[in-house]
């Protein structure tokens, strides 16, 4: 790699993009002065679709159980660390505020937690799109029956967030143990996507022993599977996990990832992740590509104990203050924070 790619037409920059053995050797490369063509690149294409708005989601972070052993994951059902859940009032409360402040999306997440049953969560999707009109729910709580998802889509849900981790199954079954399947996490994205649930899927970057033809498989796919939208954020140690004594990703890698994947899906909605910003590095993923910021609005009952990595931040401020800060380090940068609904371009 020279710097010296001279960037003509969209279509063969495309083509020479989703070329695997091209990623694997830009994914490998250090050249910084190339990486900055592509971030830039990525920049003129998120404002080509999203102009400079920044769209904010609400992420509300339910229930710290969990009934899988991901070796990477904090919240694994063998840590042991106090567990909480939010009751339905704590929920709809935590959204009101959130609502009054403007927010528009309301991301529940949670450990793959055996009590909250189909119809609590129907539920609670119902109740939360009646309260709140013209807001948009995503949940990200794991892998489920194809008949479950579809009762969270009539009860309202909008939005689904199901990270596939990786798409080499060897080291799908490096990350996860004997319980958990690479088939099972592929069939519940089909069948999230097939159901019209908006999708987000995604990985992290630097998980133990990961290479570069790995992510450049993950790119590939993702450009292949179209999701809606696209999280990742680099792998970060929990000390309490099997894999507590690896090296964290990279954040540079991550931000130079984010380019690339908004070069490859344009129109697709790309958080500046809180693991990046664990790294002080979330502005940089937004200058990059990203498109989406997810703000913690879990209340003090939650927080601290949804460590699914270390030193994830903890925010003091009160939504409409963190709102603020927001704006203004946006306006800093040359962005527009958006409170809008902020649906895929796709579906409107
Ligand atoms: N249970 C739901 C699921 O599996 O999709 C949502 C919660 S899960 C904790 C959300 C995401 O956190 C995972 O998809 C994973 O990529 C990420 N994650 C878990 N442990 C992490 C770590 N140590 N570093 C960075 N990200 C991590």
């Amino acid at each position: 790699m020279n710097g010296q790619i001279i960037f003509s037409d969209d279509e063969i920059f495309l083509k020479k993009l989703v070329n695997e053995d091209f990623l694997t050797s830009l994914i490998s490369s250090d050249d910084k002065t190339l990486q900055s063509k592509f971030i830039e690149r990525a920049d003129d294409k998120r404002r080509e679709f999203f102009s400079n708005r920044i769209y904010i989601r609400g992420l509300i972070e339910f229930s710290n159980y969990c009934k899988n052993d991901c070796f990477y994951c904090g919240i694994r059902k063998s840590s042991k660390i106090a567990r909480y859940r939010l009751t339905k009032d704590e929920i709809m409360e935590t959204c009101s505020e959130a609502y009054s402040a403007g927010i528009r999306t309301f991301v529940l997440q949670s450990g793959e937690d055996l009590f909250f049953s189909k119809e609590k969560i129907v539920d609670l999707v119902s109740s939360l799109k009646n309260e709140f009109p013209g807001s948009a729910l995503t949940l990200s709580i794991g892998e489920k029956p194809k008949d479950e998802y579809k009762a969270y889509k009539i009860a309202g849900a909008d939005r689904f967030l199901l990270r596939h981790e990786t798409i080499n199954k060897e080291h799908y079954e490096k990350l996860h143990p004997i319980s958990m399947s690479f088939e099972n996490r592929l069939r519940s994205l089909k069948d999230l996507k097939d159901l019209g649930f908006q999708v987000g899927s995604g990985f992290m970057v630097g998980s133990p022993w990961q290479t570069a033809r790995n992510l450049a498989e993950d790119l590939r796919f993702l450009r292949l599977i179209q999701p809606h939208m696209v999280g990742i954020g680099p792998f970060i140690p929990q000390k309490l996990s099997p894999f507590k004594d690896f090296p964290p990703g990279s954040a540079d890698l991550t931000v130079f990832l984010i380019a690339l994947i908004r070069l490859l899906i344009p129109d697709a909605l790309i958080p500046s992740t809180t693991a990046l910003e664990t790294m002080n590095r979330r502005e940089e993923g937004i200058k990059a590509g990203a498109n989406v910021i997810m703000i913690n609005i879990s209340p003090d009952k939650a927080r601290g104990k949804y460590i699914i990595y270390d030193g994830k931040p903890r925010s003091v401020l009160s939504v409409s203050d963190e709102l603020e800060k927001i704006d203004g380090k946006l306006a800093k940068a040359g962005f527009s924070m958006s409170l809008d609904i902020g649906d895929s371009p796709r579906v409107l």
